[in-house]
């Protein structure tokens, strides 16, 4: 799902839920950490953390999209937006929006490749691969491939 598809999922559930247009812009953030989304409500912006979706899927999307539309189309009538209004509490409940996002797991590892470089003591060939191998050189076949570090080296063998 990108930025575009998001925009129309915010639509169709401004349309099916609420029985609006939302007429806005709805983005992926990938910054956000435990927060699943928020809205900017005069630029009707709506921001949906990324690991959120990439952790829970569009079920959970569509939960952030109508809490943040509650808080739009109460500031559209000109009515109290915020979590703690009793406007908004009413409308959340109205539409079945959550309150909270579901837990984003903290301090996931960005997924980190990371590289082996070979050489080959035979032909001289070098190779670099995702795993720790042992294999003779795909190139000559002459030797066995020689381990050389996980960084490339430029220091002959
Ligand atoms: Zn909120
Ligand atoms: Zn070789």
């Amino acid at each position: 799902m990108n930025d575009s598809s998001l925009t129309q999922l915010t639509e169709a559930v401004a349309r099916d839920t609420f029985g609006r247009s939302f007429g806005g812009r709805a983005a992926f953030n990938s910054r956000f950490r435990s927060r699943g989304g928020d809205v900017n409500v005069k630029q009707s912006l709506i921001r949906v953390s990324r690991r959120l979706y990439e952790e829970h899927g569009q079920e959970a999307v569509i939960g952030v999209l109508r809490h943040e539309l509650c808080h739009l189309f109460l500031f559209r009538d000109g009515l109290p937006y915020t979590h703690r209004s009793k406007e908004f509490k009413e409308l959340a409940a109205a539409v079945d929006a959550p309150r909270f996002a579901p837990p984003i797991e903290r301090n996931r590892q960005p997924k980190r490749y990371r590289r082996f470089y070979y050489a080959c003591p035979a032909c001289g060939s070098r190779f670099k691969t995702n795993a720790k191998i042992h294999a003779p050189c795909p190139h000559c076949h002459q030797a066995t491939l020689l381990y050389t570090g996980t960084r490339k080296t430029t220091h002959p063998l």
